[in-house]
């Protein structure tokens, strides 16, 4: 009898250790609550998560319930798991099913959303830009690492073969010296967008486009700027900006003497591109920041990686994953997005006092 209780004991225990085991993010999907059921989260993270191989949705958070609903029904999400924006971090914390968030809400709202999943005990991917201002960036940067938790900005392209096996192309000589960079990021906006309302957006197409303008400088040279000059103007008088800028242009110096120069636009589509221009050649990237029908020449030759939507997303996904089970760094951390902050605040400082502004 004893000895039979004492197996059956055993058997126990090797239960309870297979389904701690099932329970840990080494061996199981990476499960993602996805914060805004938007056109970002709706028509491109969860179809990447769905092409994954680390990842599964497992919660959603939404103001409109028969949208969630739908999804939910979609990505096989039990109706438990749909919060509502206002307590989703209490009731998501004891879900052992959600590992992570993928915040994808209006720019301001991003500090908030991250601070109280960290709260919650959840690894954080957040959308770009990271934040509104360097302050919001170092509060969620905060809360991640008080709470144990991971931060990711998702900036796909840091992922994406094309634009790094441009980087590698740039760093290792294959154009000799870089001497300058060129980039551009527009497109023409319709009224009522929350990307012209200043309290939501944080401010215009450099928050919105811009900013992977300036991802393709930093990520082309492996620097960061010492000193930014940026003018911006509105010239559609139509009642879309009377808060936020319409154009922007602006130049970067970097430590090494390299200048780049800048244009980002909510008032006309110039495309998505970058041009790395060297003393024996050049990299061009046209479109660079799509998600899809990327292409590559390098001096002159189509170099193109053949990537289909939604692989950058499923990448991204797959990334952030790794990382939570095998306690890395994400590529792209909290402190990446804060640094694109500092140089965007600069860049608005220089519009305002219309002169250079230099980067400690
Ligand atoms: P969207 O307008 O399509 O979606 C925003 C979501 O936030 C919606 O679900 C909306 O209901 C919700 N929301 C909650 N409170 C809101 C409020 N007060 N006002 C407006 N919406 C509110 O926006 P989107 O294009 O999906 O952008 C969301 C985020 O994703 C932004 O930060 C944007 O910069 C980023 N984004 C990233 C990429 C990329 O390629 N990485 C592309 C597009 C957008």
């Amino acid at each position: 009898m004893s000895l039979s209780r004492r197996s059956f004991s055993a058997t126990l225990a090797g239960a309870a250790a297979l389904a701690l085991k099932a329970q840990q993010p080494s061996s199981r999907k990476i499960g993602y609550c996805i914060i805004g059921l938007g056109r970002i989260s709706m028509n491109e993270f969860m179809p990447g998560v769905e092409k994954s191989e680390h990842c599964r949705i497992t919660g959603l958070v939404s103001g409109h319930p028969e949208k969630a609903q739908k999804m939910a029904a979609k990505y096989g999400v039990p109706a438990t798991s749909i919060y509502s924006y206002e307590d989703f971090d209490r009731k998501m914390a004891s879900n052992p099913e959600i590992d992570a968030v993928y915040v994808a809400l209006p720019n301001s709202m991003h500090a908030e959303y991250t601070v109280r999943s960290a709260g919650a005990g959840k690894h954080v991917l957040c959308e770009k830009p990271m934040a509104t201002s360097v302050a919001e960036a170092q509060q969620m940067i905060a809360a991640c690492k008080s709470a144990g938790k991971k931060l990711m900005i998702a900036y796909r392209c840091q992922l994406e073969p094309n634009t790094l096996k441009a980087q590698q192309a740039a760093r290792s000589g294959q154009i000799g010296r870089v001497e300058l960079i060129d980039s551009s990021f527009g497109f023409t906006i319709a009224p009522g967008e929350w990307r012209l309302n200043k309290k939501l957006a944080g401010g215009g197409p450099l928050m919105d486009v811009g900013i992977y303008c300036l991802q393709a400088c930093r990520i082309m040279s492996g620097e960061d700027p010492v000193e930014v000059d940026a003018r911006w103007n509105v010239l559609d008088h139509d009642g879309r900006f009377a808060e936020v800028e319409e154009n922007l242009v602006w130049s970067m110096r970097f430590p090494s003497g390299l200048l780049t120069t800048c244009n980002t636009s909510y008032g006309t589509n110039t495309g998505g591109w970058f041009r790395v221009y060297g003393s024996k050649g050049m990299i061009e990237m046209q479109p660079a920041f799509s998600y899809d029908g990327l292409k590559l020449q390098i001096n002159g030759k189509e170099q193109t990686v053949e990537d289909h939507n939604p692989m950058q997303f499923a990448r991204e996904a797959d990334h952030f994953a790794e990382c939570i089970r095998q306690d890395k760094a994400p590529k792209t951390a909290g402190e990446e997005g804060q640094t694109d902050l500092r140089i965007m605040e600069a860049i608005y400082r220089s519009c305002r006092e219309q002169g250079p502004v230099k980067l400690a």
